[in-house]
């Protein structure tokens, strides 16, 4: 494995990285100082001058009487001599220490300069520096028929990989990125930290040649995706890149600046980001488009959530021996008024990035429990919980306060954490997983086959479920390999004592199919699609499976049992 060394100096700018943009400030003369020096330098001179005058009669005379001569030196003439050498040597010094102090502090400014410019962490220019330096660049490719190219770029999982490993980790990641990029990068092209985990590259290519920085772009993403090591650890990260051209950009009044291109490359980055990361894509307009609805559809969630736009749907879970209702899963689901009934895949991710998944989680299990205590007791209630959410340590007394006011016992609970979460962070997964398990409440391993978790993880972790992910499920009689996978998820599962429930059973053959390989709970469209809270309840009152609601605290006839919540005990 090529791991690369982050034990880096903090590499000083590259003179290209550092072009001297238009207006800034330069440094100054020191005028005063120079007056100073000036007039040091003068009395040395004057000094000098009058020294040839008065040595020019006193030496001889000085000469003559050490050889005996009759007459003495003219003492007045002598002492002048003598001022005037003491003057000299006086006037040289104050000259060479002012030089001295002069060279100092033009170094201190000149450093005060490139810090003002740079980016201390990792030697390149800094935001404020760059977009003079791209429009300088601009300039230079216009007049040699060129075009400028500017690489908006981004490390995928900056935030995880600081949280998991600490802050001097992810300098050092951020270090050895941008070193690696400047490597790449072509002579006198500019590389600059926006801030954070942000990047620009601007840089110049042939017209009509695109292909030329297509290369540049794909060899910047292999270079930042091999691993790196760090202190024992072994880092790895991918970049998404955003690129914008000059000949294809224009500012409102048309012309084409730095900041033009900045806008563009951001929305083109923003793309390659939804796109899956570690790619990169060119500016194309559509792209404001989407970026226009995706800032509409983040408005809206948050408008929705104060207005209860978000609202749980259940979908039955089924023991497949038996054919008997056992409980529901919840699905959220947002009733947006200008988009009708939109599903979580659209609107959870967003909630994720927008920081408001663990509100809107709270405020659809709070309705899912009150939907849920009008049930039949022995029906469970199914809630999918979001990775980000298991990064909060208070998220089990969350819970618990949820139950609490909800009068629900946890013992009905099940939260189903998605395979990908335990890479997060297995150690805070691990005593979330125990706290909550305390009090009750059963947790399931969800789209298991998907994340690559280990049996030793599998094992640590104490599950009280998996889920197999319905991509094996729904295929299992048409491909080999899906087939496969259930069998042998069904056989661990037995191994380990943990039950199974198969996910996406959309046909009575899959159906028959798993009946074959073990006893499973069962779930999909085959038992009809996910409805709201009063399908579920005219559902149940069919079945007369509807129980709680006459236990209601003002219907309690005076000695009636209460229904305790249960704190305790497992989940059956
Ligand atoms: P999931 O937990 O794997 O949920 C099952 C998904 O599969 C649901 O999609 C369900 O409608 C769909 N499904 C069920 N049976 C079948 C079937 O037989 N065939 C097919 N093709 N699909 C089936 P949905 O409701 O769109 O949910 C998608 C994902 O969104 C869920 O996947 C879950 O990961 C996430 N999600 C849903 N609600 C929440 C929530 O409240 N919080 C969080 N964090 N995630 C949620
Ligand atoms: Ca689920
Ligand atoms: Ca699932």
């Amino acid at each position: 494995m090529d791991l690369g060394d982050l034990h880096l100096p903090n590499a000083s700018p590259a003179p290209e990285f550092v072009a001297s943009p238009a207006g800034s400030p330069r440094i100054g003369p020191h005028v005063a100082k120079a007056q100073r020096d000036v007039v040091a330098l003068g009395i040395a001179i004057a000094a000098i001058i009058m020294f040839v005058g008065a040595g020019g009669r006193v030496l001889p005379q000085i000469v003559q009487s050490w050889f005996g001569g009759a007459q003495a030196p003219d003492a007045a003439l002598a002492n002048a001599l003598l001022l005037n050498i003491a003057l000299i040597i006086f006037g040289w010094r104050r000259y060479r220490d002012l030089t001295r102090e002069v060279g100092e502090r033009r170094r201190a400014e000149q450093q005060a300069f490139v810090l003002a410019l740079t980016d201390p962490l990792t030697g390149c220019l800094n935001r404020r520096s760059v977009g003079p330096a791209t429009d300088e660049l601009l300039l230079t490719a216009q007049s040699s028929d060129r075009v400028v190219a500017f690489l908006l770029f981004d490390l995928d999982n900056f935030k995880a990989i600081n949280d998991l490993n600490g802050h001097v980790a992810g300098d050092a990641l951020l270090n050895a990125a941008a070193l690696r990029v400047r490597n790449v990068l072509p002579a006198g092209s500019i590389l600059a930290r926006l801030g954070g985990d942000e990047f620009a590259a601007v840089t110049v290519f042939e017209p009509g040649r695109p292909e030329q920085v297509d290369r540049l772009a794909d060899r910047l993403l292999a270079e930042v995706a091999k691993p790196m090591a760090h202190d024992g650890l072994t880092l790895e990260t991918t970049i998404s890149i955003g690129i914008a051209s000059s000949d294809k950009t224009r500012a409102g009044d048309g012309r084409i600046d730095a900041q033009a291109l900045l806008h563009n490359a951001d929305i083109a980055m923003y793309h390659a980001k939804n796109q899956g990361r570690n790619c990169h894509y060119w500016f194309e307009p559509e792209m404001a488009n989407e970026l226009r609805f995706r800032s509409e559809l983040e408005t809206g969630i948050r408008r929705g959530l104060t207005r209860g736009e978000f609202v749980p749907f259940y979908e039955q879970q089924i023991d497949l021996e038996t054919g008997e209702l056992v409980g529901f899963e919840m699905l959220a689901r947002w009733q947006s008024p200008a988009l009708g009934l939109v599903s979580p895949d659209i609107f959870i991710p967003i909630a994720e990035e927008i920081g408001v998944i663990a509100e809107m989680s709270e405020q659809l299990i709070a309705a899912a429990l009150r939907d849920a205590a009008t049930w039949d007791p022995k029906l469970t209630l199914s809630v999918n919980i979001s990775a980000i959410q298991l990064r909060d340590p208070w998220f089990a007394q969350r819970i618990l306060k949820l139950l609490v006011e909800a009068n629900f016992p946890a013992s009905r609970l099940e939260i189903e954490i998605t395979e990908s979460c335990l890479h997060e962070n297995i150690g805070v997964v691990r005593s979330l997983i125990t706290s909550l398990k305390n009090q009750g409440v059963a947790i399931s391993l969800d789209d298991f086959g998907t994340g690559y978790s280990s049996l030793a993880q599998l094992s640590s972790l104490q599950f009280d479920r998996i889920k197999i992910d319905r991509s094996f499920v729904s295929s299992i009689n048409a491909s080999k390999d899906a087939s496969t996978i259930v069998k042998s998820i069904t056989s661990l599962g037995e191994g380990m004592n943990l039950p199974i429930t198969a996910e996406g059973i959309e046909s009575r053959e899959v159906l028959d199919e798993l009946r074959t390989m073990g006893k499973f709970k069962g779930q999909g469209y085959l038992y009809g699609r996910p409805c709201d809270a009063q399908t579920v309840k005219t559902m149940l009152a069919e079945k007369g499976l509807l129980g709680h609601e006459r236990t209601t605290l003002l219907d309690l006839k005076p000695g009636a049992p209460v229904d305790a919540p249960k704190w305790s005990g497992t989940h059956g």
